[in-house]
């Protein structure tokens, strides 16, 4: 254990892996000094305020396998029973211009489990004559039963394993988009099957979605700074790190960290916990850096919008989660459960496939296609488009051969960040899981 003024571990980047790492190392009696660009901690997962609400920049839906992230909010004091809104595991997915107002296809099974799930599959394949849609069952069975040796395009694999074209639009393009933010023609199906498997060969607790019923910010970011200050952390938020240097002649402070708000900031350890666009930006390109630096340069990224809309009396009526088919943008989420009762959300995962608009074009084509589809809502009275442009790396098969090691060629500076977990998709689950194994490699050289 560290003394109280030797000089701290840096963690760079207040991110869900930075926040993790950077409360594990203190938990660990180590002092912390956690650095971030913007000036509020969260990173991809944080509150923002619009109109006067506190929302998010960009809606989240957790699955209950999503342990790490769970047990970090509760190790907080985050009661995660009324954080979050559970629903079984299900679909519900609407078409616009249905005059009955019945989903276009639903996915209900009574439990995640096996026969239950093709029970529900059978039912929702009631269009498709009997032989197709025993293909189609046998087909789903066996993709959730044996891990992939190989890498493939999920859509590859939907049509290896017989599953109609419809079922593919209805269910498993929107489920992939969901999951991993890249379309089933280019998206990793061992990345896709881990997740599923997670999800629904863990029995119900598991399989169930989650979804936040407070902004971000109050279920994670804030206790955790809340709680390292308490340990006597150093939290500068609103620092953008411009540079890092390593000094292997000074055995107490290996490391320089460079803005310009200071002089550089000496450093035992160094955690970089940023996107990998960031790190790649940040880090030397010479010699024994050549392959994280190239590794890091390689991950490609996706977009997500996000539409916000605010109607003049709370929107009734509209179940917690509800699938858009054939619209601009793929789910709709009404804010009332987290305390926004005036406002929904739509989710636009994938947004760089789609014709480019302004903030102002999308939110009201987005308004627009949601009225057809639910005539009950009207006109909403304001509307925001928040983008985050490099929402996801781009979950494309062979990826997790190309993720770099957190370790790097300087010993004491670790990566941390949803893009080094391997078989999960750029994640909040990704981003915790990464926070930890930093922080334990870490630990394991500076007990
Ligand atoms: C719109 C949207 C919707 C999403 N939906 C879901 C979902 O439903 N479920 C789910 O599990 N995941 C979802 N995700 C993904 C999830 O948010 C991310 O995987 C996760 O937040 C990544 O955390 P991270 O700590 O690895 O990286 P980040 O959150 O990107 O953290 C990196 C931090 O480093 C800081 N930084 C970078 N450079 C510097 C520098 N030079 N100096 C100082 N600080 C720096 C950045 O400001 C940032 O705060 C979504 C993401 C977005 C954007």
């Amino acid at each position: 254990m560290p003394s109280g003024h030797s000089p701290p571990v840096v963690v760079l980047g207040a991110g869900w892996a930075g926040l993790t790492a950077a409360l594990t190392l203190a938990r660990a009696g180590h002092r912390v000094h956690l650095i971030e660009a913007a000036k509020t901690a969260g990173g991809r997962a944080r509150s923002l305020s619009l109109d006067g609400t506190e929302l998010d920049n960009g809606q989240h839906v957790l699955v209950g396998a999503c342990r790490e992230t769970l047990a970090q909010m509760r190790a907080l004091g985050v009661d995660t029973d009324t954080g979050f809104h559970a629903l079984p595991f299900g679909l519900r997915m609407f078409a616009p211009g249905q005059a009955d107002e019945q989903p276009a296809f639903h996915l209900e099974p009574r439990s995640p489990r096996l026969p239950a799930l093709a029970a529900a599959l059978y039912r929702a394949l009631s269009q498709t004559d009997l032989r197709d849609r025993l293909r189609a069952l046998l087909g789903a069975a066996a993709m959730l039963h044996r891990p992939l040796r190989d890498d493939l395009p999920v859509q590859d694999w939907l049509l290896a394993r017989h599953q109609p074209p419809a079922l593919i639009h209805a269910l498993w393009d929107p489920l992939c988009l969901a999951v991993m933010n890249t379309p089933t023609r280019h998206a990793s199906a061992r990345i896709f099957q881990h997740v599923l498997r997670l999800a629904l060969n863990h029995g119900p607790q598991a399989a169930r979605l989650l979804i936040p019923a407070r902004p971000l910010g109050a279920l994670f970011p804030e206790p955790a700074l809340q709680e390292l200050r308490a340990r006597g952390a150093r939290i500068d938020l609103g620092r953008r790190v411009t540079a890092l240097e390593q000094r292997p002649d000074d055995p107490v402070a290996p490391f320089r960290i460079h803005s310009r708000a200071s002089d550089p900031l000496p450093a035992r350890g160094l955690i970089l916990a940023t996107t990998p666009a960031a790190a790649a930006r940040l880090l030397p390109a010479s010699g024994p850096w050549l392959p994280t630096k190239q590794a890091l340069q390689a991950m490609g990224a996706r977009s997500i919008c996000t539409v916000y809309l605010r109607y003049p009396t709370p929107p009734g009526e509209i179940g917690p989660l509800q699938g858009l088919l054939d619209q601009h943008g793929q789910w709709l989420i009404p804010r009332h459960l987290a305390d926004a009762p005036h406002w929904l959300a739509v989710v636009i995962s994938a947004a760089d496939d789609q014709q480019p608009l302004t903030a102002q074009a999308r939110w009201r084509t987005v308004a627009r296609s949601l009225a057809a589809t639910f005539p009950q809502l009207g006109t909403p009275e304001a509307g925001h488009t928040v983008c985050e442009r490099r929402a996801t790396v781009d979950a494309r098969p062979g990826l997790d051969c190309q993720r770099p090691s957190p370790h790097t060629p300087w010993r004491g500076c670790i990566l941390a960040g949803d893009y080094l977990t391997r078989a999960l998709p750029s994640t909040l689950e990704a981003a915790v899981q990464s926070g930890l194994e930093s922080a334990h490699l870490f630990l394991e050289d500076h007990p």
